[in-house]
C-alpha cells in the first residue's frame, strides 16, 4: 500500500510511567496487525527519557501486558534486532551526537539562558497575552562566545533552529496532507541540560535510525508532527508514513477518555473480568470495521482485513456495552476446562470446588464478564442477609400467609424420598395447586428465602444445588425476618 518499496517497519514506543491505558493497546494492536499484514516487523521502544514520571517495573509492565494480550514484537527490549538498544536511556550518547551534529550543520544552537530568564520571559508573555515561547535570545550568539561559555562548563540546553516562515508538509494516512507554517513552532529543546533528550530529539532519530517505515499513533502527537518534519529535514532524512488515529471518549461520549471516568487501563480491564481476546477484538471495530461489517473478529482476520486508511477519522465513543456482549460471547466460546482455568482467579477460596461445575451450568448463560461469575454465584455458598421486605409481595398483610407456606415446604422438602429435580419441582408444585397459592407470589417467595435476592438463575435447579440443609436453614431465616417484621 505504500508507494516506497522498504519493507514495512511499525513500532510502538510507550514510556514506562505507569499501567498501559487501553487506547494505547489499541494504538499498538494497530501497528501490530500492520507489520504483521505487510510481512513487517513490529518494534517496540521504550521511551524512558523522563526519569521523573518513571514507575518501578515500568518496563516490565508493559511487556507483560502486550504478552497477556497474545501479541508480541520482533524487535525490543529482550529480544535480538539490528537497531538496538530499544531503551532510549541506553542510547544516551548517540542523541547528544545527533544534537551536536545539528549545530555543526547550522541547524540548532546552544541555548544558555537559566530557568530564572526563561521564566521572566514568560511572565512578559503572558501580561501581553502572547502564547508563552522561547525569544531566541541565544539563536545569535557568535561562535567565539559559544565556545568559551562551553569552556566555562556553563550548563545549556540544544535548540532547534526553526526556518522561519516555512510551510511544512506532511502526509497522514487518515487525513491526507497536512500543512503548518513554521512560525507555529517554537526553537523547541532537542538536548536537556542533564544530557537527555527530549522526546521530539529522540523519537525522530530513532524512528529513522531503526527504519520505521510508518509512525502510527494518537491523535493527541498530530500537534508534535510539524517540529518531527523539521528534524528530519534539518537531518536530511526522508519522511516515514505518519498516521494519526482518533482519540477515544468516555462511554458517555463526554470527553476523552481518562483516568477520572474510572479505571482505563488495559489491565483493569483485565482485572473486571473481560477476556484479552474479547477486549482485542473490541479495539479492532472501534471506529473501523471489516468490508462485511462483521464484528466477531479473530486477530488473523483483522491482520489480513486492516486498512489504516479505512479508520474513521471522528473520535470514537468507548461503547462498553458492545464490549460487553462481545465479552459475553467470548466466555461461551470457551470450553467449560478453559473456563474454568479462567475463573480461577475470580473464585473466592470458599466456593464450594465440589459443585462447581452445577453452578456453572446455572450461570454461564448470565456472565458478562468473569467477575460476575462470583456475584451471581456468591449465595449457593455464603450466609445470605436481605431487607424482610422482600419477601411480602404488597403490603404487611401476608405473615401469616408466609408462615404458611414456610411450614408447608419445609415439610414437603423433609418428606421428599428422593432429593432430585424431578421429586424437588413436584412436590413444590403441588404444594402449590394443593393451597391453591398465587403462583408468582409463591415462587418469588421462594426464591427470595432461598437466595436472598428476586433474579437467581431457574429457582428449582437453584434448590437442588444448595441441598435440603440449607433449603430448611434459609426457610428459618425467613421465618424469623417475618416474626421481627411484625
Ligand atoms: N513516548 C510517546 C508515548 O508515550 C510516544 C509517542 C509516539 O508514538 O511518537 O506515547
Amino acid at each position: 500500500m505504500q508507494e516506497n518499496q522498504s519493507p514495512v517497519r511499525t513500532r510502538m514506543a510507550p514510556s514506562p510511567t505507569g499501567e498501559m491505558h487501553v487506547a494505547s493497546m489499541a494504538t499498538l494492536l494497530k501497528n501490530y496487525a500492520f507489520a504483521k499484514k505487510h510481512h513487517g516487523q513490529f518494534i517496540l521502544r521504550i521511551e524512558d527519557t523522563d526519569k521523573t514520571r518513571e514507575v518501578v517495573d515500568g518496563v516490565e509492565q508493559i511487556q507483560s501486558i502486550i504478552k497477556k494480550f497474545g501479541l508480541d514484537w520482533d524487535e525490543g527490549p529482550g529480544k535480538n534486532g539490528a537497531y538496538g538498544p530499544y531503551i532510549q536511556s541506553k542510547r544516551l550518547k548517540l542523541y547528544q551526537e545527533k544534537a551536536e551534529e545539528l549545530v555543526k550543520k547550522g541547524r540548532a544552537y546552544y541555548c544558555f539562558c537559566s530557568k530564572e530568564r526563561l521564566e521572566k520571559v514568560r511572565q512578559e508573555q503572558q501580561a501581553r497575552h502572547q502564547a508563552p515561547r522561547y525569544d531566541q535570545h541565544c539563536r545569535h550568539l557568535d561562535e567565539d562566545e559559544v565556545k568559551k561559555r562551553l569552556s566555562a562548563g556553563e550548563s545549556y540546553v540544544i535548540r532547534l533552529k526553526v526556518p522561519e516562515n516555512q510551510e511544512i508538509v506532511f502526509t497522514d494516512l487518515l487525513r491526507g496532507e497536512i500543512t503548518f507554517n513554521s512560525g507555529q513552532v517554537d526553537d523547541q529543546v532537542l538536548l536537556k541540560s542533564d544530557g537527555y533528550p527530549t522526546y521530539h530529539l529522540a523519537v525522530v532519530v530513532d524512528d529513522h535510525l531503526m527504519k520505521i517505515s510508518h509512525v502510527m499513533r494518537g491523535e493527541e502527537w498530530i500537534s508534535s508532527t510539524p517540529k518531527h518534519v523539521l528534524l528530519y529535514q534539518a537531518f536530511d532524512w526522508a519522511l516515514p508514513i505518519f498516521a494519526h488515529f482518533p482519540l477515544f471518549l468516555n462511554p458517555d461520549g463526554k470527553g476523552k477518555m481518562s483516568k477520572r471516568k474510572g479505571t482505563v487501563s488495559a489491565q483493569s480491564f483485565l482485572d473486571r473480568g473481560y477476556l484479552p481476546e474479547a477486549l482485542l477484538n473490541f479495539l479492532m471495530i472501534l471506529g473501523w470495521s471489516a468490508k462485511d461489517q462483521r464484528e466477531l473478529m479473530s486477530l488473523g482476520e483483522y491482520i489480513n482485513e486492516f486498512d489504516p486508511r479505512d479508520l474513521s477519522m471522528n473520535s470514537v465513543i468507548f461503547d462498553i456495552k458492545k464490549l460487553n456482549w462481545l465479552n459475553g460471547i467470548y466466555i461461551r466460546r470457551l470450553d467449560k476446562k478453559e473456563l474454568k482455568e479462567r475463573l480461577k482467579a475470580f473464585i473466592p477460596e470458599e466456593f464450594p470446588q465440589e459443585k462447581f461445575e452445577k453452578i456453572l451450568a446455572l450461570v454461564y448463560e448470565r456472565m458478562v464478564t468473569l467477575a460476575d461469575f462470583a456475584e451471581l454465584t456468591d449465595f449457593f455458598y455464603k450466609e445470605i442477609d436481605y431487607p424482610a421486605e422482600l419477601l411480602f409481595k404488597k403490603a404487611k398483610d401476608q405473615q401469616d400467609l408466609l408462615k404458611e407456606q414456610i411450614q408447608q415446604s419445609k415439610l414437603a422438602i423433609e418428606s421428599l424420598n428422593a432429593f432430585d429435580l424431578n421429586s424437588l419441582e413436584k412436590a413444590i408444585r403441588k404444594l402449590q395447586e394443593k393451597n391453591d397459592w398465587h403462583k408468582g407470589q409463591y415462587f418469588m417467595f421462594l426464591r427470595v428465602a432461598m437466595t436472598g435476592r428476586t433474579a437467581t438463575p431457574p429457582l428449582f435447579e437453584t434448590m437442588l444445588v444448595l441441598g435440603s440443609d440449607l433449603i430448611i436453614k434459609r426457610l428459618d431465616l425467613a421465618s424469623k425476618k417475618i416474626e421481627k417484621h411484625e
